[in-house]
């Protein structure tokens, strides 16, 4: 997009109590396939996450008492309103994100599945508050309340912003919850477009509040703030410490998404064209640049030198080029320090001794945006960055192994424990793995869907909590029991 195509290039990073004010920090958001400036997005501070936990508590009373039938109208003109926006949503995804177009239709369809599926726990809610608790004595009743934990501080990462955002929102908001979200600084285009849609929701004013800026300036008062009941963080585990130590001195709850170093395992009698399929998009989809993405790929040895043959010729035979470009397949990394941190870890894997198959280097011919050719990498020494740290890019690192408990061993050595992949022909082989793998997520001979149903969060240091489901929800409800003697 050229400079003279940015319509409104100073956009309002504030929307406070039904308001939208500028903050006092310019925060530049760039298109990473050109490098150039997509628009200027004014930041808050400490004063403005203030001024929006005071709209937030004036809200709480009623909202907090509204019926699970009445949030769930709201959610349900939510995401009829993101489907209305769709194609400007995916666009705003392409160029802040540089995702493709297929990537990024699937973010905005999860995200109105998001809202659609909390607007139906909130309703069958309803029909569950009060419920009578059995207990051993005839002397006592008690019935059992859920009610919304408070106003709850929402700190959202670049990779999936939209996605991430709707993950904690709408159960914060099934649950009776007032918010105060805090969007990447990298990428808050899609957000404050999700804003303008909520704000036509009819939500009462300052039940929503968005605060822009960056991690210190917005997410560490956040943290901190003692009106904040919960903070619910996805990013990097250095900054989730930093959350939760903040979040301490107040006895925050916290829920904790972080990184990950996941596995797919290719079984002596996986079906080798859909190894290599998935073991393709657990890696490059994104860009690589995905806390699920199955970056160490464990091949039964037999089958190790077909498969990087064909796992070769697959990423390079990928389209990497501009989103908005037709059958592009995979788009740059965010920006500039993503895309050194990647590089980086590709050359201190090739110091290490790594072998390099392909990739890792800018495509021919691409001169500006942060694009990369998806690499290949065998023969990683199991202590090396490159095995055991998380790259979030395009790069996968295969290994081979000789028997199933070797190939649980390598999965299982890692501190993260996000999710898993296994890729066999036998059924029975493909459970017993999946049940030995520490992961909160395995997918046996599948993409990586993900359905609003099923629960998001990992074993280890992945995650503190779960996402999705009613899990996600019951992470924003306090649990209230009436005994009653009689
Ligand atoms: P990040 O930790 O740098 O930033 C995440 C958010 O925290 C941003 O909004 C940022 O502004 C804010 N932040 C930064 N410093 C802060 C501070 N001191 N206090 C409070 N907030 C602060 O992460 P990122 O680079 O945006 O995203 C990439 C990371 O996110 C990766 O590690 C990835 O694995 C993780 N991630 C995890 C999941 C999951 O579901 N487990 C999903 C997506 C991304």
């Amino acid at each position: 997009m050229s400079e003279a195509a940015v319509v409104n290039p100073v956009l309002q990073g504030l929307y406070i109590d039904g308001l939208w004010r500028a903050g006092g920090e310019q925060l530049t958001v760039i298109n990473p396939s050109t490098e150039e400036r997509l628009a200027i997005v004014t930041g808050g501070d400490a004063g403005a996450v203030d001024d929006a936990v005071q709209a937030a508590r004036l809200a709480f009373g009623a909202w907090s008492k509204t019926t699970g039938a009445a949030r769930a109208m709201i959610l349900r003109k939510i995401a009829s309103g993101v489907a209305a926006k769709r194609e400007h949503l995916m666009t705003l995804q392409s160029t802040n994100n540089g995702k493709p177009g297929f990537e990024a239709a699937i973010d905005v369809d999860d995200v109105i599945a998001t809202f659609n599926y909390y607007a139906d726990l909130a309703e069958a809610a309803d029909g569950q508050q009060n419920r009578a608790v059995e207990l051993p004595s005839e002397d006592f009743t008690a019935r059992l309340r859920r009610e919304p934990c408070g106003i709850v501080g929402l700190i959202v990462p670049w990779n999936f912003p939209m996605v991430t955002t709707a993950w904690k929102l709408a159960p914060a908001l099934a649950a009776g919850c007032c918010v105060v979200l805090k969007p990447s600084e990298v990428t808050p285009l899609a957000e404050l477009e999700l804003a303008r849609i909520i704000a036509e929701s009819g939500l009462p004013n300052g039940v929503f509040n968005v605060v822009c800026g960056t991690g210190l300036a917005v997410g560490a008062p956040m943290s901190e703030h003692p009106d904040i009941a919960k903070v619910s963080f996805t990013g990097s585990n250095a900054v989730g410490v930093q959350v939760m130590q903040r979040a301490a001195e107040t006895v925050k709850g916290v829920s904790l998404e972080l990184g990950g170093k996941s596995s797919l395992l290719v079984m002596a009698d996986a079906d080798l064209e859909l190894a290599v399929e998935l073991a393709s998009g657990g890696g490059y989809f994104n860009a690589g640049q995905m806390c699920s993405a199955t970056s160490r790929v464990l091949v039964a040895q037999e089958l190790l030198e077909p498969f990087l043959q064909r796992l070769v010729a697959k990423a390079q035979s990928i389209k990497v080029a501009g989103p908005l470009e037709k059958g592009t397949e995979m788009g740059p990394l965010v920006n500039q320090a993503q895309y050194q941190r990647v590089i980086n870890h590709i050359e201190a894997g090739k110091n290490a001794g790594a072998r390099l198959l392909c990739g890792g280097k800018r495509p021919a011919g691409q001169t500006r945006g942060y694009f990369l050719e998806p690499a290949v990498f065998s023969q990683v020494p199991l202590d090396s960055a490159l095995w055991c740290e998380e790259i979030f890019g395009p790069v996968l690192c295969v290994r081979g192994f000789n028997s199933e408990a070797e190939a649980i061993a390598l999965a299982n050595d890692s501190q993260f424990g996000l999710v898993a992949s296994v890729v066999s022909g036998d059924g029975a082989t493909a459970d017993r793995v999946a049940n030995a793998l520490q992961a909160g997520m395995v997918w046996i001979n599948s993409p990586q869907v993900i359905f609003p149903q099923t629960s998001w969060g990992g074993f280890k240091q992945s995650s503190l909590g779960r996402e999705l489901g009613p899990w996600g929800m019951q992470a924003f409800q306090e649990i209230k029991h009436v005994v009653r003697a009689v």
